[in-house]
Order: C-alpha cells, then sequence, then structure tokens
C-alpha cells in the first residue's frame, strides 16, 4: 500500500480504480528533426482550424448548460491560439526544422513558465490556459484520444493540475474523486470540486505519476490522504467511513422543507454563500433560506475588463430572480489583497492585505462603486436583495458609503428607473476596528455580517494565506469568540440582526457557541446547510452544556 498526503479541498470518500490525465508538460514527444518545414507548418495551421472548431463547439455547449460567464473561457482559448507572439513562436521552432508538435509543446512550455513567473495572479492563471490550448492542439497533431471517449466506468481523476477544459468535458458523473499534484485550495479543481461535491485532494506533488493510471485508490476527503493499493485493514476501514457518510448524507435529506428552530424556539436564518450564478442550484437543491453573502468579485475575477453596468445588472437580476422570494445578499467588490485582477492595475504593495483593498478601492474609485451599485439598485425591483460592504474599519467610511448609496437613487429616481427604496443595508465585521465600535456602526446599518476569515487574519496578526502559518490560524482564539459576542450584543442593542457569513459559521463545534451569542444568521456553503439545520433543530440553547467559556 501506498499513502500520499495533500491538501484536502472537499471531503467525502471514494473507492476506484485511477486514471491518469496526462498535461502537456508530460507529453513525450521526441525533438527529432525533419527535412520539410513547409508540410509541417501546414499540419500547424490544420491543426489550429480543429483546435478553433472545437473550442466553437464547448463554447455553444458551455454556454447553453453553464452560462456566459463559464463559457467566456472558450472564447478567450480561440483568441489565444490567434495571438500573433504565439503562433509566429510556434514557426519559427518549426522553421529549425522540429516537428508541428514539438515546436507547439516547447512554445506552450516557454510561455507557461513565462506566465507563472509573473506577479499578477490573474497573469499567472493564463499559464494554465497556454497549456490547455497547446495541449488540444498536439492531440490534434497526434491524433490522441481524449478522456471523454476513452473512459466510460466511473474513475478518480489523478492530474498533474486540471484546466477548465479538460474539467468541462469531462463526464461528470463518470467522476468519484480528483486528486491533483499541483494546485492550491483556492484553484479552479478546488472549486469545482466543490460545486460538484466530490472528494478532492490538491497539491499532493511529485508522487502523482502516470505509473499509477489503472490502479485502485481510496481517497480520504476528510483527511486529505489517497490510499493506493490499500491494505485489507485500510479497505474495511474507510468502507465503513464512507458507508457512515453515505447514511448520513440520505439522512439528512429528510430535513429539507423542515425549519431550522432549536428546540427552545429560536428560528436561524440558515443562508448560503456563492460566487457565480451558477451556484445557485446547489443552494436551491440544499434548501438554503436565501443568500447570505455573493462574493460579487468573482464576477471581476472573470472579466478581462471592467464589468459594466448592464452586464452587472443581468447578473444580479438573474440571482434575484433564480431565488424568487428568498433573500440575496450582494457583497460589493472586495478586490486586493489575494484576489487581484490585471485591469484594475492596483499598485505593486508590501503588505497587500493590509493595503489597498475592497471599500478603499471603491471609496477612492467612486465610478466603479457607483457602476456596481447602480447595477445593484435596479436589480432590486425583481427580487429580495440587501447589499454589504466589506472590510469596514470606522464610522466615517459608512457614512461615505451612505452617501454615496443617495446619489445613486437620486439619479435612478430622475431616470425614472425602478428600484426598491428600502434596499436593507449592511457591513460586513472582519476587522478588529469593526468589532470594536460595533456599538456605534449598528446605529448606521440594518444589519451584521462577520467574516471570520478576516477577523482571524487581523486579530491574530496571521496571514490566512501562508501555509506555514496553519498552526497559529486560530479562529477559536477567545479573542475572536468574545468579538463574536460584542458584535452581537451591538446590533441586538440597536435593534437590527446579526450573522456570520466566514468559514467559522460551518463549524460544527461552534453552532450551540453561536446560538448562545444570539447570532441570528449563518451563512455558509451550501453542503453545509442540512448538517447544520440537524444541530440547530437538536439544540436547546437554555440547557446547552456545550458552549464555550470566553
Ligand atoms: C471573511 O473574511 O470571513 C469573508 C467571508 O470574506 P472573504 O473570505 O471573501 O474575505
Ligand atoms: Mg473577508
Amino acid at each position: 500500500m501506498e499513502i500520499l498526503k495533500g491538501f484536502e479541498v472537499c471531503d467525502g470518500i471514494a473507492l476506484g480504480n485511477i486514471h491518469y490525465l496526462k498535461s502537456i508538460a508530460k507529453k513525450e514527444i521526441s525533438d527529432t528533426k525533419t527535412a520539410d518545414a513547409t508540410a509541417e507548418l501546414v499540419r500547424f495551421e490544420l491543426a489550429k482550424t480543429v483546435a478553433k472548431t472545437q473550442l466553437d463547439r464547448l463554447y455553444h455547449k458551455a454556454l447553453a448548460e453553464v452560462g456566459a460567464d463559464n463559457a467566456a473561457i472558450f472564447e478567450m482559448h480561440q483568441l489565444m491560439l490567434e495571438d500573433l507572439d504565439y503562433c509566429e513562436a510556434i514557426a519559427d521552432v518549426i522553421m529549425q526544422n522540429y516537428t508541428a508538435e514539438y515546436a507547439v509543446m516547447q512554445t506552450g512550455n516557454t510561455f507557461a513558465e513565462m506566465f507563472s513567473s509573473l506577479d499578477d495572479d490573474y497573469m499567472k492563471e493564463r499559464s494554465a490556459d497556454v497549456r490547455d490550448i497547446s495541449s488540444r492542439v498536439i492531440d490534434i497533431l497526434q491524433g490522441t484520444q481524449t478522456l471523454k471517449n476513452s473512459v466510460d466506468t466511473p474513475y478518480i481523476l489523478f492530474a498533474d493540475d486540471l484546466v477548465p477544459s479538460q474539467t468541462f468535458e469531462l463526464d461528470k458523473s463518470l467522476v468519484l474523486a480528483f486528486v491533483t499534484a499541483k494546485g492550491s485550495t483556492n484553484s479552479h479543481t478546488a472549486i469545482l470540486a466543490g460545486i460538484m461535491n466530490i472528494p478532492a485532494i490538491v497539491a499532493v506533488g511529485d508522487a502523482i505519476t502516470e505509473n499509477l493510471d489503472g490502479k485502485f485508490a481510496i481517497v480520504d476527503g476528510f483527511d486529505g490522504v489517497v490510499y493506493i493499493d490499500p491494505d485489507d485493514e485500510t479497505m474495511a476501514r474507510l468502507t465503513q467511513k464512507k458507508a457512515q457518510t453515505d447514511a448520513k448524507n440520505t439522512a439528512l435529506q429528510s430535513l429539507i422543507g423542515t425549519q431550522n428552530i432549536t428546540r427552545d424556539n429560536k428560528k436561524i436564518k440558515l443562508y448560503a454563500n456563492i460566487g457565480n450564478v451558477e451556484d445557485i442550484d446547489k443552494v436551491i437543491e440544499n434548501d438554503a433560506g436565501g443568500i447570505g453573502l455573493f462574493r460579487s468579485e468573482f464576477l471581476y475575477l472573470e472579466s478581462k475588463d471592467f464589468p459594466s453596468e448592464e452586464t452587472q445588472f443581468a447578473i444580479y437580476k438573474k440571482v434575484v430572480e433564480k431565488m424568487e422570494d428568498k433573500r440575496v445578499i450582494v457583497r460589493t467588490l472586495d478586490i486586493g489583497a489575494d484576489k487581484k485582477v490585471g485591469y484594475f492595475n492596483l499598485p505593486e504593495e508590501e503588505n497587500t492585505a493590509m493595503g489597498y483593498r475592497a471599500i478603499r478601492i471603491c471609496l477612492t474609485q467612486v465610478d466603479i462603486f457607483t457602476t456596481q451599485l447602480r447595477a445593484l439598485y435596479r436589480a432590486s425591483a425583481y427580487g429580495k436583495l440587501s447589499i454589504m460592504f466589506p472590510m469596514i474599519t470606522a464610522l466615517k467610511e459608512v457614512v461615505e458609503i451612505k452617501n454615496i448609496l443617495e446619489n445613486v437613487k437620486k439619479d435612478l429616481r430622475s431616470e425614472q428607473v425602478p428600484f426598491d427604496e428600502n434596499v436593507p443595508i449592511g457591513i460586513m465585521i472582519e476587522t478588529p476596528a469593526a468589532a470594536i465600535i460595533s456599538d456605534i456602526l449598528a446605529k448606521e446599518v440594518d444589519f451584521f455580517s462577520i467574516g471570520t476569515n478576516d477577523l482571524t487574519q487581523y486579530s491574530l496578526a496571521v496571514d490566512r494565506q501562508n501555509q506555514n502559518l496553519q498552526s497559529f490560524y486560530d479562529p477559536h482564539h477567545t479573542a475572536i469568540l468574545r468579538m463574536i459576542k460584542y458584535t452581537a450584543d451591538s446590533a441586538h442593542a440597536n435593534g437590527i440582526w446579526v450573522g456570520i457569513c466566514g468559514e467559522l459559521a460551518a463549524d460544527k463545534t461552534l453552532t450551540e457557541t453561536f446560538l448562545s451569542f444570539g447570532i441570528d444568521e449563518l451563512s455558509v456553503s451550501p453542503k453545509h446547510i442540512l448538517e447544520l439545520r440537524n444541530l440547530i433543530q437538536k439544540a436547546d440553547i437554555s440547557k446547552s452544556n456545550n458552549i464555550y467559556k470566553i
């Protein structure tokens, strides 16, 4: 038995045979020279035409199945295939009498490495795209079978890393789990696995090789461990763990349609966190009462330029309409720090997490902010919309925001554009300063949502992205719990409601503690909704002894 360890990004247990997906860097292409460079140039041009036809087909398939935002990637790949620098670099290698596939591989690798060495996160991601299009052209040149038509029984997908077009072409009903050598907890694999709700482990390292192809494996997405050719004891233990997980999930389904009420009659709002429109299917499937955090920055991260008012309006409108009479809380742009977008031209900074980000950008580049607010207010005419602001540290920021909101509303009124005059306005409590002055801030807004991810980072002075500091990143720290309690008390003393939308909201060891603090709402990934409902229904706060002493 071989045991591999990585970072768990989606829990669950999967058992099955490994299918190893080769990446372009691993493709074996000889560097033998050919005499006929002209013929190779023609082969390359033909392969490019076929690739573009395939990408066009994929674009239309994606458009119909997952919407314009997700389909845009295939449009971008078509453009990249036409990129002059890329094509000329390939032609140069061919002119040195190498084969077309060798030229594409060489150029693809060089461009990918160049992109990944850049500081800009957006450009780094283009590295995967250039590998993706190069791989497609090589497959066409070599007549290689794709995964899609070569495997028809369920399998565990092993790969170096996964790129968007590979994952889109997969028959997802056959994929039992993802295991990748590279990737991070924020990678495309992680996001996709979260939405598909299948076990996934990333950053396993060099142990992921083609030699594992076809072997039997068990993926334990709870502990981030993969067992290759498991021994009898491991097989028995994990089969039992899987049976327990399956039974628990089946039992939870019976809670659909029931209420989130404790035994002592406290009703809790159980909402979901989403990043884009496609996530709403999971929100509805898991019976969430609303959307407690729509991270609107994903809209900006997925665009090549500032999304227009019309584009944003169409998306927000779709979200509120899909959620029908349920509340949707959209958080305004929270760009900066780990979420970099090239076209914002943000300055290089020493301490990005404490730098020019989120509301600081919105309050200094008011045109960007106004575009988003106009789109949001216009969408408010079509459903139950609330707006929330990130990274607040001071009263004056809230006052400034409210002035800008009034201007936006005034303009819409004079343009006779319909909108809801009473859109509830909330702020995120995710800095220690905001928590400590929450008694003052509560007088200005309709609700609070506590962002425990950043609150932990800023309170404990621990960079949340730094894997080496994981053991110091302790959201259970008494300081954090005290701030949550104080924020809840401040909210209630001023007659407003308070929720938690950071990852801690899904921490089941704290559910009773949060209820005892009087937290009114928990907003979590859709997959946690039913499990939390189960805990809430069993809780009796007046009798609970599972409450943290703070
Ligand atoms: C948080 O900080 O807890 C939060 C919900 O926001 P994000 O994770 O998007 O920074
Ligand atoms: Mg945050």
